[in-house]
């Protein structure tokens, strides 16, 4: 695996049901064809001999159902082939969704329970290969019609936006292998954190929020109603990470329940929910292909991630720069942010600051190097209750300047408004330390 001088073609020759798992060199892209037969990446087919570039440091599997041969050019930090999957279980769960999208199209006209298509959400431990698991059944879906939702619980590696917030996005086409997941119309929150302990109300009061607009629109959309959803979760399985799994399940009324990997979170799902006959709660088996993580490589997958939001996967986008004057922005912290300790306080009084108390921020030096969100609300009350429009990322604050004290700001907006369109800006959370190592 170690990098060679002069790029050479390799040839990989997969026998039926088997794949290919690859995971590019860290700092030159590899790239790939489909040289005959048929395969796919996480349930997206690969185009007859079309060249296609991964970027560097990508991990992803080549499955073939019936057999393919595949052309590799470049280096790889490892590439070998497994004929132990458990592709076979997914495609049937696959299947299963897929009958009960057919049947819920059928009855589409009646309105009632039955016209609700499956509502799947994927549980399991971190590197359990759940976002993996969740492409798959959306892009099959998408492939035979669909337009299945799917929604990013995430917030430690989400992949609709960037970590610490929670998104939904219908998929019309099976996801693109290199580019991943559309950003056309993302509904997103902004938490502003990377795990939810850091405040659990405010994360399940942005979930319930993002279910109600969901629900909201299901009501008005037979086709995407029948198609149902896919939810993605964070991996933390334990304690309150346990309360949010059910949380989440109650709040999107999930009927049905894969767990990947851990017999333990099966068994206490399965028993939990025994009184709800609707909600069908399935194990499911890991991929050996999935690559386990350090959360040092975690937090630089984050940094990734952001830098891919404002700079596109391959370096193709653009962010705008802007100057902006203090006096045209607002900026907003949601939660109590440093609490007082019980000592400084009068006696009696309550330390436990309001966790969906929003503040107004003073503009100053803390704020560089911070990602804000840009929030659709019209009154700091509605912040917690609002989608974001976008994300920036401030890069330079400017004191000096007499009367006129300025910001630049870095925008990536999901749709194309401006920041000024929306005057508050978010700032949940604070995601400064991840977004010092992404712009230095
Ligand atoms: P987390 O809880 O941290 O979000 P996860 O359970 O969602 O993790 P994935 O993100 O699906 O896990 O998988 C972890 C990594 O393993 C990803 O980089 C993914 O592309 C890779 N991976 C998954 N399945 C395979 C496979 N069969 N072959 C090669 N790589 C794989």
């Amino acid at each position: 695996s170690a990098a060679t001088a002069t790029p050479t073609i390799k040839q990989v020759k997969l026998e039926r049901e088997s794949e290919l798992r690859i995971e590019v060199a860290n700092d030159t892209p590899l790239r790939l064809r489909l040289l005959n037969g048929t395969a796919e990446i996480f349930g997206t087919e690969l185009p007859p001999e079309m060249w296609l570039t991964f970027p560097p440091r990508l991990k992803f599997a080549v499955f073939t159902w019936y057999g393919a041969t595949i052309e590799m050019e470049g280096t790889t930090e490892t590439d070998y082939t497994a004929d132990e999957t458990p592709m076979v279980s997914y495609v049937n769960v696959h299947a299963v969704l897929e009958g009960r999208r057919n049947r819920a199209k059928a009855s589409s006209s009646s309105g009632s329970e039955t016209s609700q298509g499956p509502r799947v959400i994927v549980v399991g431990p971190t590197d359990s290969g759940k976002s993996t698991l969740s492409r798959m059944l959306l892009s099959w879906a998408a492939k035979q019609g669909w337009k299945p939702t799917y929604v990013d619980l995430d917030i430690g590696q989400g992949s609709i936006t960037i970590p610490g917030c929670i998104a939904a996005t219908p998929i019309e086409l099976p996801i693109d292998p290199v580019e991943g997941i559309s950003l056309e119309m993302p509904l997103v929150y902004f938490y502003g954190h990377t795990t939810p302990s850091q405040n659990v109300d405010l994360y399940k009061a942005l979930v319930k929020e993002l279910a109600q607009i969901l629900e909201r629109q299901f009501t008005g959309n037979a086709e995407s109603r029948a198609a149902g959803m896919v939810i993605n979760t964070m991996g933390w399985i334990e304690g309150v990470g346990y309360e949010l799994i059910l949380h989440a399940i109650d709040t999107f009324n999930a009927n049905v329940v894969l767990v990947l990997g851990q017999e333990k979170l099966f068994s206490m799902l399965r028993d939990v929910l025994r009184n709800k006959p609707n909600v069908d709660v399935v194990k499911l088996q890991k991929s050996g292909g999935v690559v386990s993580r350090s959360s040092k490589v975690r937090q630089k997958a984050r940094s990734y991630r952001i830098r891919e939001y404002f700079y596109g996967i391959a370096n193709d986008l653009s962010p705008h720069s802007n100057i902006a004057n203090f006096s045209d922005l607002f900026v907003y912290r949601i939660g109590g942010g440093p609490q007082a300790p019980r000592s400084a306080l009068p006696i009696g009084a309550d330390p436990v600051a309001n966790p969906l108390r929003v503040t107004a921020v003073n503009i100053d030096r803390d704020l560089l190097h911070v990602v804000l969100a840009v929030s659709y609300a019209q009154e700091p009350d509605q912040i917690v209750s609002s989608n974001i429009a976008g994300l920036i990322y401030i890069t330079d604050i400017d004191l000096q300047r007499l009367g006129e004290k300025s910001l630049t700001l870095h925008q990536q907006l999901g749709s194309s408004e401006q920041v000024f369109d929306h005057g508050n800006l978010n700032m949940a959370g604070n995601m400064k330390h991840i977004q010092e190592q992404v712009f230095k």
